[in-house]
């Protein structure tokens, strides 16, 4: 470390970009050891098919479970203005895609749309942030204007599984499809639970024209009974 980023770590210590903690001049945080536990094998597993019921989504990966302090962290991005979280978080996203899929994998990242409110509300929309930094990396484009989500609906989490799908049926809509024609979606969203959300989505993006649509996140829930 240089004497300057020395100085620039004493004035604005370096911090957690999971749990927030100052890790100063610490080599790792202290919540390192839960991080690596929430580690999907082979950093970015495929979401087991018997979590999710996919099918519009060719196959999903996630980069961690959703635990402790992945949750944490999501938490500081989502309600805590913590945009800047979207950069790393969006970059092990990108890496999990490659060691899943390889380079050349896919044409264009869709980001699953938040609705105009949503946006509003929060100052930034948290998938698009996401998917922009994975486009940096993965060196494709983003196209955030191909999907949109037309209302608001109930909060997924707060529904029981089983009327997770049927809440979103119909919430989403294909704004453009010309770029869609035969195309290879890698569709991007923070966090997987049911995987009704994607599969919302990749149903509206194959009924668009879309050839195969794959799915990646930052963090899947572990195992649910439905
Ligand atoms: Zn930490």
């Amino acid at each position: 470390m240089g004497a300057g980023a020395w100085v620039k770590n004493l004035l604005f210590p370096k911090r957690c970009i999971y749990c927030g903690a100052v890790v100063g001049f610490a080599p790792s945080c202290r919540c390192a050891p839960q991080l690596e536990a929430c580690r999907r094998p082979a950093g970015g597993e495929v979401v087991a098919q018997e979590q999710c019921k996919l099918s519009f989504v060719q196959a999903a990966a996630a980069v961690y479970a959703y635990q402790p302090p992945v949750t944490a962290g999501l938490a500081r991005l989502k309600f805590e203005g913590k945009d800047y979280l979207a950069v790393p978080y969006g970059q092990q996203m990108a890496q999990a895609a490659l060691r899943v899929w390889g380079a050349g994998a896919f044409d264009f990242i869709v980001p699953v749309p938040s609705t105009s409110a949503q946006i509003s509300h929060r100052g930034y929309d948290v998938p698009a942030l996401l998917a922009r930094s994975m486009g940096l990396l993965l060196a494709i484009p983003v196209c955030g204007d191909i999907l949109r989500k037309d209302y608001e609906t109930a909060r997924q989490h707060e529904l029981p599984l089983s009327q997770r799908k049927v809440n979103l049926l119909g919430a989403f809509s294909v704004v453009t499809s010309e770029k869609l024609q035969d195309a290879r979606v890698l569709l991007c969203d923070d966090i997987l639970t049911t995987g009704a959300t994607l599969e919302e989505c990749a149903k509206m993006l194959q009924i668009g024209g879309a050839k195969t649509v794959c799915g990646i996140v930052f963090a899947a829930t572990p195992k649910q009974k439905p």
